[in-house]
């Protein structure tokens, strides 16, 4: 490939990328919908209590594991602190993500930011899954600090197709051996850099404001019969921008929104690329109606070579 068409396709990547941005900043700003409307399908028909009951425990663990305290980062960059055991396979993962043009962009983009240090480590604890969190940010309000934790089999494992509609959609192409573990892998890592840019496009003070209100409510929550309708919990709800559901469920979209696009590139020229469109499509379709716009731009600002719509 030429230098000018890489130029080109780097120039692409990045104004996905920061379309990208302007619709998570535009969709942070709107206003959230009404809490039934929000309900996974597929939990409709259990008892609403156990439902809200479930996500009031995940989302405790998940805030609070989220907001300890960071070391102070100095300056930006990525800092890749990877066990020598596990080296090897990281750097599959990562050549398997950097394999794209908007890895390669997201990666370049922090690998240069003028402040926010991101550091990558791997743990053996929860293998198959991955986290994003100790975000610190300057007095300017800006992310300074953020650290994403992959399990150390990320390369296994789908998570389900409520929550997780992109990485699910792998599954059948891998069993059918048209993709590896390390695509797999790679697309658990753009979920994780999509939380990073979520949070770096949240306001400090939301982010805190929430962090501090998600217990509350849920303990509430946990103590009133499971009532939502609580004056209490709405009013809190009204001050944090959603209800836990709400706000965990957008920030996990977020994540699978980036996942699509670093399939969308990864994929591009697969002759089973709109099938996996297809399969994303119906699960956001069923679980995730009200998030449907994000995935449906990223759909359709495909450029591949067998193009298919999100009808
Ligand atoms: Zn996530």
């Amino acid at each position: 490939m030429s230098a000018c068409n890489e130029e080109d396709l780097a120039v692409r990547a990045m104004r996905m990328l920061w379309l990208f941005l302007l619709f998570t900043s535009l969709i942070w700003l709107a206003p959230p919908p009404r809490v039934e409307a929000r309900q996974p399908a597929k939990a409709r028909g259990t008892p609403i209590g156990s439902r809200i009951h479930d996500f009031a425990q995940r989302t405790s663990v998940a805030f609070e594991r989220e907001s300890y305290a960071a070391p102070v980062a100095s300056s930006g960059g990525i800092r890749e602190a990877i066990d020598d055991k596990f080296k090897a396979r990281y750097q599959q993962w990562k050549t398997e993500f950097l394999s794209t043009d908007i890895g390669r962009a997201q990666w370049e983009m922090y690998a240069h930011h003028p402040r926010l240090m991101l550091t990558i480590t791997i743990a053996a604890s929860n293998p198959e899954g991955a986290a994003t969190g100790k975000y610190k940010w300057n007095d300017s309000g800006e992310l300074i600090a953020a650290t994403i934790i992959l399990g150390s089999q990320v390369d296994q494992g789908y998570p389900s197709s409520v929550y997780y509609p992109v990485m699910n959609a792998l599954e059948p192409f891998e069993s059918k051996q048209l993709i590896g573990g390390s695509v797999l892998a790679a697309t658990k890592i753009a979920h994780e850099f999509g939380h990073v840019m979520k949070v770096a496009s949240t306001p400090e003070s939301l982010y805190h404001l929430q962090s501090q209100l998600v217990p509350i409510y849920n303990k509430i929550f946990l103590s009133n019969g499971y009532n939502v309708q609580d004056p209490r919990l709405v009013k809190l709800a009204q001050e944090m921008g959603g209800t836990p559901v709400e706000i965990w469920e957008d920030r996990e979209y977020w994540g699978e929104a980036n996942a699509m696009l670093f399939l969308r590139d990864r994929v591009a020229k697969e002759k089973f690329h709109c099938r996996l469109f297809g399969k994303i499509k119906q699960a956001v379709e069923e679980y995730a109606k009200n998030y449907e716009e994000r995935f449906a731009e990223i759909a359709k600002a495909q450029g591949a070579l067998y193009p298919c719509y999100w009808r």
